[in-house]
């Protein structure tokens, strides 16, 4: 088992594909783009296969495939039904842009949890946010997605003046479609324009919808045990909603998660502002378990180790923007 210093168990590795995406969105990707390097520098199919396996042999019991986008990666069919062959939960973070040319491969692979990002209900909204035009494609795909049968669930980035007029609309359309609506704290990372303000806090989200539905219809549900997620649901509906309140009330105490970039380095937090080298060790034939376990017994207890997220210590954050990470 994999396990920090605080006792907490690492049995969930994210994994990022690639630093590119089809997208633009303001908050993840900073306007000038990101620096392209050179392929060389990214893990190749067979590289990832090889640490993932070792992930999983020291105990991870699941992945989720996450990027930037991951299916922009060309050999995206491969890599997912090779990781399809681990005795893993296989789930993947997806804009869904690109869903149609991998439903097959998606389902051949076992994958059934399909987390999609769309932030507004409106075409030209969410094109302004993403700066990209693929909203008809998108709604397609997931209502592809449903279809099929998999298990979606949507994630909305809640930004002040932007998106925040839209939560009862998100909520009546998970309603609609029975699925599941994720409101996401709007986090800071480099070069994304972060500021306490313009994120929108778990209480409100619950005065909004309280005071649309009536504090009496709002039913707290059972999380799952590390869910990142406080889920809810309004008396009568089918679908439900939760929300990601990485700001106002981090979940560190249950972390279970670890962050593989595309570049092969572990981040123990998506909040750390240090990284270890996987990718170079595994090129020069070491064994990595020792590496994985030092990593992570060097995880801080919270927001790798940030003390709060106040606007001037944001200021100084030295971390990646977060299409580099891997959300
Ligand atoms: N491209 C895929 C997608 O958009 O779903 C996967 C990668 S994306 C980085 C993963 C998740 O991180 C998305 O749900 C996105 O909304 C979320 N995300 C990106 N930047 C964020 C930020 N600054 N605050 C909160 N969530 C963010
Ligand atoms: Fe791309 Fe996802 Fe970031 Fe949007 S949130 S820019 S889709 S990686």
């Amino acid at each position: 088992m994999i396990v920090d210093s605080f006792g907490r168990i690492h049995d969930y590795l994210r994994v990022s594909l690639t630093e590119r995406c089809n997208l633009r969105c303001f908050y993840c990707m900073p306007e000038e783009g990101i620096v392209l390097r050179n392929r060389a520098e990214f893990m190749t199919a067979e590289e990832l296969l090889k640490i993932a396996s070792v992930f999983v042999n020291m105990g991870v019991k699941k992945i989720r495939i996450t990027g930037g986008e991951p299916l922009v990666r060309k050999d995206f069919s491969h890599i997912i039904s090779n990781l399809g062959k681990l005795p893993i939960e296989l789930a993947l973070t997806t804009n869904a842009v690109l869903i149609h040319k991998y439903i097959y491969d998606l389902k051949q692979a076992g994958v059934q949890n399909i987390n999609v990002s769309l932030d507004s209900l409106k075409e030209s909204k969410f094109n302004q946010i993403s700066r990209r035009n693929y909203y008809p494609q998108i709604r397609q795909n997931i209502d592809s997605l449903l279809l099929e049968g998999f298990k979606v669930k949507i994630n909305v980035v809640l930004m002040k003046g932007i998106n925040d007029d839209e939560i009862i609309d998100f909520i009546e359309w998970a309603n609609q479609y029975d699925l599941q609506v994720r409101f996401i704290e709007f986090m800071p990372f480099q070069g994304n324009n972060w500021n306490l303000e313009r994120k929108v806090s778990y209480a409100e989200i619950i005065e909004k919808v309280s005071g649309y539905y009536g504090l009496s219809k709002l039913q707290k549900l059972t999380d799952s045990k590390n869910d990142t997620c406080k889920n809810f649901m309004i008396l009568g509906n089918y679908g439900s909603f939760g929300i990601i309140s990485s700001i106002t009330n981090p979940f560190c105490d249950s972390c279970n998660r670890i962050r593989l970039t595309a570049d092969g380095k572990i981040k123990n937090c998506l909040f750390s502002q240090s990284e270890t080298d996987l990718l170079t060790a595994v090129r020069k034939g070491a064994n990595i378990e020792h590496i994985i376990n030092d990593s992570i017994m060097s995880k801080k207890k919270e927001r790798g180790g940030l003390s709060s997220f106040s606007n001037e210590l944001v200021k100084e954050l030295r971390n990646r923007t977060m299409v580099a990470i891997g959300g």
